[in-house]
């Protein structure tokens, strides 16, 4: 059955993914308050449909970009979100210490929300083992070299996306040496010192827990998206991260991101994945849903939990979505 909640996220969805092409990342660290976190909270059970954000207003992402922190929460038993309004880096505890998912838009970030919220949850950031970057945006990977500096963790990333990482740090290099315009480049943070590459179908495992690497490209040339086992009060799910959200602005690279989304349905089919996580939070509606989990009393269901065929739903709108831009570029 898809739920009235699941419904909603969807239409959230499609609403800030057209919004959200290719956005650069923040180079402010601020950590101002915002009303935005007292937005009612999501339901299961609600006709609640005031998160539900209409096509003509959509989030002002200057804003978002310079987006208030929000506190660490826990969202399953062994994963947990740290990160800003804008957006955020997934911890996965395992027996053998953490993996971290992404990494926020820069050192600073690392150092001002990324370890302090790993330290206010009870965990050592020095247990961080690996940052695993979903793609070569700044917003993504920029805190992962402070992470690597302080605690040693490996970064990994494909090699295509370094590639396209280094590209894009020389572009600015050769901009600024020329006297140009660089303000409308994307944020460039420094390169980790040292990173691992990771290929499709690879398997990271640490202590108990597996993730698996999917290929996505279309975001970014060398995205990847990832399946991992979680537990919710101890039962079993299967949840997803579909590495790069916003849609590409040429056709060749929408056709791509077509293509990676029938590409890692078939793994989530296969692994049963019933639920969806993003790194930017207003994407899917994950600060609402972080707020009912906070408020969650015994016996309500978790908000992250789609079931395999809400699962599905999110997917094909995502799916559409992208269709229907290849159609609107083709024209
Ligand atoms: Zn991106």
């Amino acid at each position: 059955m898809l739920g009235k909640v699941t419904k909603r996220l969807l239409s959230i969805s499609l609403v800030s993914v057209s919004i959200f092409a290719m956005v650069g990342c923040s180079n402010s660290q601020s950590s101002k308050s915002s009303d935005a976190s007292n937005k009612p909270a999501a339901t299961s059970s609600a006709k609640n449909t005031t998160a539900v954000l209409p096509s003509d207003k959509a989030p002002d992402l200057s804003k978002l970009k310079d987006a208030p922190s929000v506190e660490p929460a826990k969202v399953f038993d062994n994963l947990y979100f740290l990160g800003n309004q804008f957006v955020g880096a997934w911890m996965v505890n395992t027996s053998e210490g953490i993996i971290l998912i992404d990494s926020m838009n820069n050192s600073d970030d690392a150092e001002k929300i990324i370890v302090p919220g790993i330290k206010k949850l009870g965990f050592d950031p020095a247990k961080i083992k690996y940052v695993l970057v979903t793609h070569g945006h700044c917003d993504h990977y920029g805190g992962a070299k402070y992470i690597q500096d302080n605690f040693g963790a490996k970064v990994l990333i494909t090699s295509v996306d370094w590639s396209f990482m280094e590209k894009n740090l020389k572009d600015r290099q050769e901009a600024e040496a020329a006297g140009k315009d660089t303000s409308k480049l994307m944020p460039t943070p420094p390169l980790p010192t040292s990173h691992t590459e990771i290929t499709d179908g690879q398997k990271l495992t640490l202590g108990d827990t597996t993730i698996t690497i999917v290929s996505t490209p279309g975001h970014t040339p060398g995205c990847v998206s990832l399946i991992f086992p979680v537990t919710d009060n101890g039962a079993k799910h299967m949840t997803s991260i579909w590495g790069g959200t916003g849609l590409p602005k040429s056709l060749e690279d929408n056709k791509k991101y077509e293509s990676s989304v029938d590409y890692f349905n078939k793994f989530t089919d296969e692994s049963k994945v019933d639920s969806e996580l993003s790194a930017h939070p207003f994407v899917d509606n994950a600060l609402e849903r972080i707020d009912t989990l906070r408020k969650r009393k015994s016996g309500d269901p978790n908000p992250f939990v789609l079931g395999e065929e809400g699962y599905k739903a999110y997917m094909a709108k995502m799916k559409e979505f992208v269709t229907n831009n290849i159609t609107k570029l083709s024209k």
